[in-house]
């Protein structure tokens, strides 16, 4: 469930009610601060501003939570829980772990759905005159994260803010607003859409966490946690404060946003709480962007599942999904990147061709592609370390890094700057490789710097004449030791003296008990131990002083040379931005090339019109998934809503309809993000949405049935559609009776076809034979079947779609493969014929009665207590009671309606006919 955002005092508040503030006061003065120790009063102190929050508290080396944080740490972490006396109240349980574990632990508890406030010591323990200073310095929550153990390369990690227009909601009109921001990237964008639409626009995102203002309905959580955040954040007036103040600007025109509303909230919101957890440092926000939803194809939930764009239906992984087949990606950004083109492909005929002619470019010359890719390869992710930079996180290897991406730059503008083709050089005009910066970086840091600044020695010699001083004071303080243990050794005559050093008494010279008798006057003993003794000099003890002070000087002036050295990329951040998203495009592009060439794709025509035609079309994963030996066969297909805008296509189970189906869809997708397709040829009239009704998928944890959902599916498609979408129905109308199913998989064909708003190019996979008929009737339908072959009562699939109606759906065939028993195979092909015999109506009633002359089967009776025996088929059997009982038990109930109870009720009442007989 959602937690609740107190957000911290602090300056960044207008509006901020003083009741509120009132309230932690009350809260704290009950939890009896007067008989508390000073260290548990300062803790509370801060758990009240941080109350929705686990509160990770430094006390020396160690992180400890107290109480219910305690509690959770235990839960999540197994972390032995403990007591600690509260001064006069009572012992408050505690859980710690050493602070070296932190990047261990805080993913672990943020990963478990939880806010994570870490408090840190803010000032020396030695030099604090009371109580050490304490504070928050950061929260990290699933939607805010920007270390490394919580974000993954290749995925962006967003936080949304969602906000519905006010007396509006539930009403077919309302707007929904809605920002997401990536805290790892700086990315931040917002837009409106009409309340019906939020689902689709939340699964584009797919945030990690959303926030929503206190009280208002939960959004549809597609997986992200909810976060519940003070009402006055979400209204427009401080939104618009909040984001003026921090773009430094006095309007928001500049962004495209002025006319937002609700989005606008959405975004104030966002960046409020991105703040909060920052302590308001986020420089790397640097613009809001607005999504216009119209510029993209719309892509409704169950059609990214459906066609398995980045998760596949039955793993959920990667592996089988459309992503796995187009990743290759050599940068972070860029596998980012590709799956925002996945899930938001163009509209613009224009904008993607434009894609086409750079990816053309690549896919031309082999020597333009491995260049670049070679270039690309040691690039790293420049955005997220832009970020790590603004945020005052970046370690010395992330400088490192970028140093070696700029570096990377000018080769790449070679590469591609010079090509003839515009579109490619139009990107390449954005890089900067900042080479001013480059030389700085090369200048202050060593090769191979280390992780971070605790292991010193990232700053280069040479760069810093002070540093450069020192290192030699400390260096030639340890060549001294190691002469005084020389000298020391030859004077005492004493071979096992050695110098050694301790936290406590620094520098000594240890003696063992053997050699006591020949210890020196000038030696000061400071040390007994069981078989030595430790001694220090005058001489050791100024040597000590010099390195000591050397090294504490060296690690604070490495520290502020480093810190400075960041600051100097800190002003670079919007170049790097920009850079980091050129390298991203050019990237993706050049991925898009390396799969075409490999998997054979040619470039599609896409244009204004509305029709489509693909030769020798492919499915793009199931191509890659066959097994070997088994060739994937290609296929075409031709629509035009002028003439051919509805495809009936039949064939046996395990055809390849489904297939076919959705090959159509992934290769108009691939074709609108820019991609070559998997197909000899393809003509695309660009397509405003892809609506999917594939397969049965059962909803029964939300309380549908199967049937429901297909109807629930269907009529969102009929409501939403427009003659420029293009539908995919695969099996309509197989959830309930055949006469039921049969009838509305036929009107519904009648309804696109007859109806002008929704005329829109359609492939209808069914079993219903009898669809075929339609084509005759309807001048803009055509039958298409997949073919197979039948040899000696065998199928053979062909896997090819030619013209014209398949007669028969060969479902017994492919039972007989799936192995159900042979008896009752034949008993199923003798009911079939039967069936095909008669007029319909009457060969079910007649079957299902039992009267008509369609023989009785061979039936195994089990009479209890004797021996089952077998009858012949034209023995006339007499009714089995149990069988008659049972049949009236089902007969009467309503699958579709059945409620989980209900179904348990019935099969305890089926059980208990068997177990009792039939009353
Ligand atoms: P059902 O009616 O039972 O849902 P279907 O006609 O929709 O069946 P598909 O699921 O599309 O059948 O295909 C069944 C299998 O056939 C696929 O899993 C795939 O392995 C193989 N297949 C489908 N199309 C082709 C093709 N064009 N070339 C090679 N193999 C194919």
């Amino acid at each position: 469930m959602g937690s609740q955002l107190t957000p911290m005092t602090g300056p960044a508040c207008p509006g901020r009610p003083q009741q509120e503030i009132k309230h932690r006061m009350t809260a704290l003065s009950a939890k009896n601060i007067g008989t508390m120790t000073p260290l548990m009063r300062q803790y509370y102190r801060i758990k009240e501003r941080h109350a929705g929050a686990v509160l990770l508290f430094r006390m020396g080396d160690f992180y400890e939570t107290f109480e219910d944080d305690a509690r959770t740490l235990h839960r999540v972490l197994g972390i032995t829980l403990t007591k600690r006396s509260n001064g006069q109240a009572s012992d408050v349980p505690l859980a710690g772990f050493p602070h070296h574990a932190l990047d261990n632990y805080l993913p672990k508890l943020v990963r478990a759905g939880l806010r994570v406030a870490v408090c840190e010591q803010l000032e020396d323990p030695k030099e604090a005159k009371t109580i050490v200073k304490r504070d928050v310095v950061e929260i990290v929550t699933p939607g805010v994260s920007l270390s490394d153990g919580l974000l993954e390369p290749n995925r962006s990690n967003f936080l949304a803010a969602v906000h519905v227009s006010e007396g509006a909601k539930g009403m077919a009109g309302a707007l929904a607003g809605v920002a997401y921001l990536d805290a790892s990237t700086g990315e931040f964008a917002a837009t409106e859409v009409p309340i019906d639409r939020l689902t689709d626009l939340l699964q584009t995102i797919q945030p990690a966490e959303i926030l929503v203002r206190k009280g208002a309905p939960a959004p549809p959580k597609q997986g992200a946690i909810v976060t519940e955040v003070e009402d006055w954040v979400f209204t427009e007036d401080f939104a618009r404060e909040s984001l003026l103040r921090h773009f430094r600007t006095h309007s928001l025109k500049g962004f495209g946003v002025d006319d937002l509303t609700v989005g606008l909230v959405a975004a104030g919101a966002a960046l409020h709480y991105f703040s909060e957890t920052q302590q308001g440092r986020i420089p790397h926000i640097r613009r809001l962007v607005r999504l216009a939803t119209d510029d993209y194809m719309v892509l409704d939930a169950q059609t990214k599942r459906n066609l398995e764009l980045v998760a596949s239906m039955q793993a959920g992984g990667q592996d089988g999904s459309l992503v796995g087949i187009l990743e290759r990606t050599l940068t972070p950004m860029g596998g980012r990147l590709l799956r925002q083109w996945l899930l938001r492909p163009l509209r613009d005929v224009a904008a993607i061709r434009r894609r086409l002619d750079a990816v053309e470019a690549f896919f031309a010359s082999r020597r333009l592609r491995d260049d670049v890719r070679g270039i690309l390869q040691p690039i790293g992710d420049m955005e997220r370390i832009a970020a790590r930079v603004a945020t005052g996180r970046a370690g010395p290897r992330d400088l490192d890094q970028l140093k070696v991406a700029l570096r990377a730059i000018p080769a790449l503008v070679g590469a591609v700057g010079d090509e003839a083709n515009e579109a490619l050089r139009a990107v390449a005009i954005d890089l900067d490789a900042l080479p001013s910066l480059c030389d700085d970086l090369d200048r202050a840091l060593v090769d191979d710097p280390p992780a971070t600044l605790r292991d010193s020695g990232a700053i280069r010699a040479g760069y810093d004449a002070e540093l450069d001083d020192l290192r030699e004071i400390a260096r030639s303080g340890k060549d001294f030791l190691a002469r005084l243990q020389r000298d020391e050794m030859e004077r005492t005559g004493i071979p096992s003296l050695k110098v050694g050093f301790n936290k406590v008494f620094g520098y000594y010279l240890e003696i063992t008990n053997t050699h006591r008798d020949r210890i020196p006057a000038d030696y000061i003993r400071k040390q007994t131990l069981v078989g030595a003794e430790r001694y220090i000099t005058p001489a050791l003890k100024e040597y000590e002083e010099k390195i000591l002070t050397a090294e504490d000087r060296i690690a604070q002036l490495e520290s502020s040379l480093f810190a400075a050295l960041r600051d100097r990329v800190a002003e670079q951040v919007p170049t790097l931005q920009t850079n980091a998203h050129a390298l991203a495009t050019i990237d993706v592009l050049a991925s898009l090339a390396e799969v075409a060439v490999r998997s054979r794709f040619v470039r599609p025509y896409v244009h204004e019109g509305t029709d489509l035609e693909i030769e020798a079309g492919r499915h793009p994963v199931v191509e890659h998934s066959l097994p070997p030996g088994e060739p994937f066969i290609p296929n075409s297909v031709r629509i035009d809503p002028a003439s051919e805008q509805i495809l009936v296509i039949t064939g046996p189970n395990m055809a390849g309809k489904s297939v076919y189906l959705r090959q159509v869809g992934l290769i108009v997708l691939l074709a609108q993000i820019g991609s070559f397709v998997p197909a000899d040829k393809a003509r695309i009239g660009v397509v405003d949405r892809i609506f999917t009704r594939v397969g049965a998928s059962d909803n029964l944890t939300a309380g549908e049935s199967t049937f429901l959902v297909e109807m629930n599916e269907t009529a969102s498609i009929l409501h939403n559609a427009t003659p420029r979408s293009l539908i995919l129905l695969d099996e309509v109308g197989r959830g309930t009776s055949t006469f039921d199913g049969l009838s509305i998989a036929w009107a519904l064909v009648e309804y696109l076809h007859e109806n002008p708003a929704v005329a829109a190019r359609t492939l209808f996979a069914t079993h219903y034979h009898e669809l075929n008929d339609l084509a005759t009737r309807y001048e803009r339908i055509r039958n298409y079947r997949v073919q197979v072959q039948e040899h000696a009562d065998r199928v053979i699939f062909l896997r090819r779609v030619v013209p014209g109606g398949a007669d028969h759906s060969y479902g017994i065939e492919v039972a007989r493969m799936a192995g159900l028993p042979q008896p009752l195979i034949e008993r199923a092909r003798e009911v079939l014929h039967y069936l095909e015999a008669h007029p319909l109506a009457d060969a079910v009633r007649d079957v299902s009665s039992g009267v008509g002359d369609l023989p009785r089967p061979a039936v195994r009776s089990v009479v209890p207590g004797g021996p089952p025996h077998q009858m012949s088929l034209f023995e006339a059997a007499p009714p089995d009671p149990f069988v008659e009982a049972v049949r009236e038990r089902l007969r009467t109930a309503d699958p579709d309606r059945l409620t989980p109870i209900e179904a348990l009720l019935l099969v305890s009442s089926l059980k208990r006919i068997l177990d009792d007989g039939p009353s």
